[in-house]
């Protein structure tokens, strides 16, 4: 098996890492997570940060569809005070995806309900805390490019989905 070699891109603020737009982190208490960082094979990565935003920086929303309509161009992501920031987003997950690429990552463990890590489900664009279906830019990018994309409360399907690929 060569397992040690297959490494995991993990959203920073999972890892404890005070990232978030509020300043704060997620931080994951996850025997599998654990697992996975004595192993050596967590690559943290902030595609908020990477793509250029600081912390902390106004909430932001994709407006439109989600990260699949932005990266075609038909939606956008604007922050609370209406700044376009979609261009720091795209690069956020462009970034994201050449890391993966570098590293042969083929998995990602990412926060849900983020305009930019959620995988599944994403807030609807109206600030009001109301969410849709569909997946931030970043999960976006990486599932359009055959990496699969779990949050954090499907570490179990995660792992699994790690032993099929040794
Ligand atoms: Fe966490 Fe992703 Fe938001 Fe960065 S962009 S703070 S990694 S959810």
């Amino acid at each position: 098996s060569n397992d040690i070699l297959n490494k995991i891109l993990v959203s920073s603020c999972l890892l404890g890492e005070a990232v978030r737009y509020d300043g704060k982190d997620k931080l994951l208490k996850n025997k599998i997570l654990e697992q996975w960082i004595r192993q050596n094979r967590v690559v943290s990565f902030c595609p908020e940060v990477a793509g250029g935003m600081s912390i902390p920086r106004i909430a932001a929303e994709i407006i439109g569809g989600d990260g699949h309509d932005v990266l075609a161009g038909t939606a956008s992501v604007l922050d609370k005070s209406g700044n376009n920031v979609t261009h720091e987003f795209t690069t956020g997950a462009q970034l994201a995806l050449s890391m993966c690429n570098q590293l042969d990552i083929k998995i990602a463990i990412l926060s849900r309900r983020s305009p930019s890590c959620g995988n599944k489900t994403i807030y609807d664009g109206s600030f009001t805390g109301s969410r849709v279906s569909g997946a931030g830019v970043t999960a976006a990018l990486l599932q359009q490019n055959g990496i699969r994309v779990f949050n954090q409360t499907e570490l179990h399907n995660a792992a699994k989905f790690m032993s099929k690929l040794q």
